[in-house]
């Protein structure tokens, strides 16, 4: 019998030696995401380098009954795009042309395989900014950030990418074309398709082309660095922030004790005496004055112990090291597992000592927490062995807080049975539902987002 594999190369066969990768050695590039576990090399590598072949390649491997992973920049965080045994990887990284901005509807479009970066520079070279930015700019491609819905530093001012996709082309399993890459802001004929695939982390089908909305470029910032005596101080210093700043905010992240006692031990220094929450904070402003002025009525409030605004973009940057240790100290735990949580921001104090006193009861489970406040978003991490019985106390926390398991990050491999104590038996038939009719096989991404069926 031929094997589906053999049944694919023969139905591609003349495809150019760039877009099928066989050798062991260039496969093992497309064996993990940046999480680097469960690394699994796929059967094969396809990389279309237009819409018209990767619809070829897709038929091709409905023919063959190949399973199919679909690969962005493989930055992502829980697995969706880690190959399972006997996959082929589809991998977008030829699909990578920018057209021109068009300066007056203020888009652009990419394909699926252009890094943010590339996108953020052509949009800086017509004098327009792109609004999303995550740390994994270099690698991760507008077509996973958008599969992802990606959040990252600026949600609070900007939104998510979903905020940011004017439409979009997705090819579905079998072969089909779906969408139209245009620059129209309101299309109100009909469902707004596109929303259904940004965010289902590629189960639903493969984000081909997308035209990108464009901001203006941001203006002067103002940074601080504050202390707040807990979570809700640092809630009211935000609400404050959103009242009376003299410009919007345009980041809000907090780091809790144990995080930053972590980022000091790998040799950082505070700006600001230490205690309780650490605030990192950005108003887009020129008026340093009144800011200031706002500040002293958070101290005089007790919202803060202490604060200090940066001088200099020297200085600004220098706070930014801070937040982007936490990475560095969570990589210096023994054995970290990670939550990537969302909750209203006035359930986050009963969360965390809801949480807290649950893991105090296990014999080494030490939590450390930091995120995006303004968002909602907090990383939770927990330095444990028991990873399983911890990953249940969380998430069933979560669930109780009117939360979200996966606030950025996605469900990918690692997260889809818990995605029932957060969604309902008529969600869960509407997503499987939605699957079933654009993947009738199951060939795409399978075993991501959806839980198995009991
Ligand atoms: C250093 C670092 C910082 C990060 N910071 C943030 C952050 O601040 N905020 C945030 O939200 N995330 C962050 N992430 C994770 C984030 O999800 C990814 O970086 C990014 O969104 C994924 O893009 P990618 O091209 O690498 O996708 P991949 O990792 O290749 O894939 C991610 C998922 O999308 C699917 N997929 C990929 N491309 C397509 C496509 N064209 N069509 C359909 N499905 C597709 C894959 O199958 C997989 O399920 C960070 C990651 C790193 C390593």
């Amino acid at each position: 019998m031929t094997r589906p594999l053999d049944t694919l190369l023969a139905d591609l066969s003349d495809l150019p030696p760039a877009a099928l990768l066989r050798d062991a050695g260039a496969l093992a590039r497309y064996a993990a995401d940046a999480t680097g576990n469960l690394s699994q090399p796929p059967l094969a590598v396809l990389r279309p380098a237009t819409t018209a072949e990767l619809s070829r390649m897709m038929a091709a491997c409905a023919r063959a009954a190949l399973p199919i992973v679909i690969q962005g920049g493989l930055t992502g965080l829980s697995n969706g795009a880690t190959p399972k045994a006997g996959e082929v990887a589809i991998s977008l990284e030829r699909m990578t042309r920018i057209e021109p901005v068009d300066p007056v509807s203020a888009t652009l479009v990419a394909g699926a395989g252009a890094t943010l970066q590339r996108v953020q520079e052509a949009a800086a070279t017509a004098g327009l900014s792109f609004g999303v930015d995550i740390g994994a700019r270099g690698s991760a491609t507008i077509g996973g950030m958008a599969a992802t819905n990606a959040g990252g530093l600026n949600v609070i001012r900007n939104g998510m990418m979903r905020a940011h996709v004017i439409s979009l082309e997705v090819v579905l399993a079998g072969g089909r074309v779906l969408g139209h890459v245009r620059p129209l802001v309101k299309d109100n004929s009909g469902f707004d398709l596109k929303q259904i695939f940004i965010g289902s982390e590629g189960v639903l089908g493969v984000i081909s082309r997308l035209c990108l909305s464009l901001r203006p470029a941001p203006g002067a910032q103002q940074t601080l660095f504050a202390a707040a005596p807990d979570m809700q101080a640092a809630a009211a210093l935000l609400a404050r922030l959103r009242r009376s700043a003299p410009g919007p905010v345009t980041a809000f992240e907090v780091m809790d004790e144990a995080i930053f006692a972590r980022i000091l031990a790998q040799g950082h220094r505070a700006p600001i005496e230490p205690k309780g929450i650490q605030i990192l904070a950005e108003v887009e402003t020129d008026a340093e004055a009144a800011l200031h002025a706002l500040l002293m009525g958070a101290l005089e409030a007790g919202e803060l112990s202490d604060v200090t605004l940066a001088s200099s973009g020297f200085q600004a940057a220098a706070l930014w090291t801070l937040r982007e240790a936490c990475a560095e100290a969570v990589g210096a735990m023994k054995s970290p597992v990670g939550f990537d949580i969302g909750l209203p921001v006035a359930a986050m104090p009963a969360f965390l000592a809801e949480t807290r006193s649950a893991l105090a009861a296990l014999p080494q489970a030490e939590p450390a927490v930091f995120g995006h406040l303004g968002d909602g978003n907090l990383h939770y991490i927990v330095d444990t062995p028991d990873q399983k019985t911890v990953a249940d106390i969380v998430f069933q926390a979560v669930a109780r807080a009117g939360g979200a398991i996966s606030a950025e990050h996605g469900l990918g491999r690692e997260k889809p049975r818990y995605l029932p104590l957060v969604r309902s038996d008529d969600e869960l038939l509407v997503m499987r539902g939605l699957k079933a009719l654009l993947d009738p096989a199951g060939l795409l991404n399978s075993g991501r987002v959806l839980p198995p069926q009991s």
